[in-house]
């Protein structure tokens, strides 16, 4: 594999002390304070404010920005073990610092120097929290199809536009928005650009008029994370300090670029959940008797165990490898939609055959399986359907093997 030169080796912030031992503190965070109170909040669907500041304490609002702007410097490798082991006790927990880190991932990336140094520390501490502001009502996937247009005005721009399923919309304060700065472009992604858009100004701590939080999206699962609409009517903002890079004609490559990552982050999570149906599972199974035995005796048991163990594993070994190559500065297109695809499906078949090893009791609200059930769909929607994932991965084989 090759390395493209605009993808140098990521240099770890951390070693690897350090990184067993945030991975440590984090285990026992999620047993003392997340584990007994779960169950009650993601059925509630209430946001866990107590648990965003704990998070904000362990540096994982900068987890992945580079310690020059206070960040903690993570590698993939080690970000992609954290945020499988918070999914395993409850995933939403991981799109609350997720999405926001894309959106500082953004700035480090693309951003101008005197972007970074500005919004940066904001973003490690958690004091600007946010999200990536993409889909529109009528554009998902086909993101070149959006609408929400950036019109130039001197040194600013004014932006009017609807976007929707924006997580972290309602409580968070910033999003990176996709915009059109030239909806005539063709082909259109190169008139799209993107912008650092705060609810608040940050020095003067008002609000900005022309942004508006809509509805609060009422879902299967992914509870306790806010999923909102968001509406800008006539929103001015200056182009030195929000349009990222200084120039327009950028934000698609922007928005598609980070990809990568977030496709190594939604694998991760589905590791959790992967991995926690084939726990809850394999314990049920050995407690819960008929005809005689427990059921962990009988050979379909067995077979779904067998199944979800070895489906788990291949999930956790394919995020691995893409979480390696991308630290290594390798090209991971492919890796990562290949265990973003793979990781996901096993969430869903892990998480339907633990319902059904628990019988009648896996449908009900006391058992964890049954929040599994609803958590796992949305792994194969997020960052890229599926769908398109097998295209992508498709398209990479044929780039990579011309005959
Ligand atoms: C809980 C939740 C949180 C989200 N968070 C965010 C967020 O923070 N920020 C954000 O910007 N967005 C977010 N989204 C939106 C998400 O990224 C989109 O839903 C996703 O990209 C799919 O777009 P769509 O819903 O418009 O589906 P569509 O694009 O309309 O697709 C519909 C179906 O057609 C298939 N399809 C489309 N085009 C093709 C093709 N060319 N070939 C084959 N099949 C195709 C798709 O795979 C899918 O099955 C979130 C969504 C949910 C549900």
């Amino acid at each position: 594999m090759t390395a493209p030169d605009d993808a140098p080796a990521r240099e770890a912030s951390y070693s690897k002390t350090d990184e067993q031992a945030i991975l440590d503190v984090i285990s026992r965070w999620l047993e003392r304070e997340v584990k007994p109170q779960v169950m009650q909040m993601e059925h509630d669907d209430v946001y866990p404010y107590a648990l965003v500041e704990q998070m904000k304490e362990f540096g994982l609002f900068g987890a992945t920005v580079s310690e020059r702007y206070g960040g903690l410097g993570l590698r993939a490798s080690t970000y992609a073990r954290i945020v499988a082991l918070i999914s395993e006790q409850w995933m939403s927990l991981t799109g609350i610092f997720n999405s926001h880190l894309m959106m500082a991932a953004i700035v480090e990336k693309h951003g101008t120097e005197e972007q970074r140094e500005y919004w940066l520390p904001k973003f490690v501490t958690g004091e600007v929290r946010g999200g990536l502001a993409l889909t529109e009502p009528d554009a998902g996937t086909d993101l070149q199809g959006i609408r929400t247009r950036a019109v130039a005005d001197g040194d600013a721009y004014r932006i009017d536009g609807t976007k929707t399923w924006i997580s972290n919309g309602i409580e968070g304060g910033a999003v990176a928005l996709l915009v059109k700065t030239d909806p005539d472009a063709a082909p259109p992604r190169r008139g799209m650009s993107m912008f650092i858009a705060p609810k608040v100004d940050p020095d003067t701590a008002r609000p900005h008029p022309g942004f508006r939080t809509g509805r609060r999206l009422e879902k299967l699962g992914y509870h306790g994370i806010d999923s909102a609409e968001l509406i800008f009517e006539d929103y001015a903002l200056d182009a030195r300090r929000h349009l990222v890079g200084g120039e327009p004609g950028h934000g698609f490559y922007m928005a598609v670029g980070g990809l990568e990552l977030g496709r190594i982050n939604v694998a991760a999570r589905s590791v959790g959940i992967a991995r926690r149906a084939l726990d809850e599972a394999t314990a049920y199974a050995q407690t819960r008797r008929t005809f005689g035995k427990p059921i962990a005796e009988h050979q379909a048991i067995q077979l779904k165990l067998g199944e979800m163990a070895t489906r788990t594993r291949a999930a956790e070994l394919l995020t691995e490898d893409a979480a390696r190559a991308y630290d290594a500065g390798e090209r991971c297109d492919m890796e990562a939609g290949m265990a973003k695809y793979f990781a996901s499906e096993s969430a869903v078949s892990n998480a339907m055959e633990a319902m059904r090893i628990h019988g009648g009791y896996g449908y009900s609200r006391e058992y964890p399986v049954e929040r599994l059930y609803r958590e796992a769909p949305l792994m194969c929607i997020g960052e890229g359907t599926n769908e398109m994932q097998r295209i992508v991965i498709a398209r990479q084989l044929i780039e990579r093997n011309p005959v």
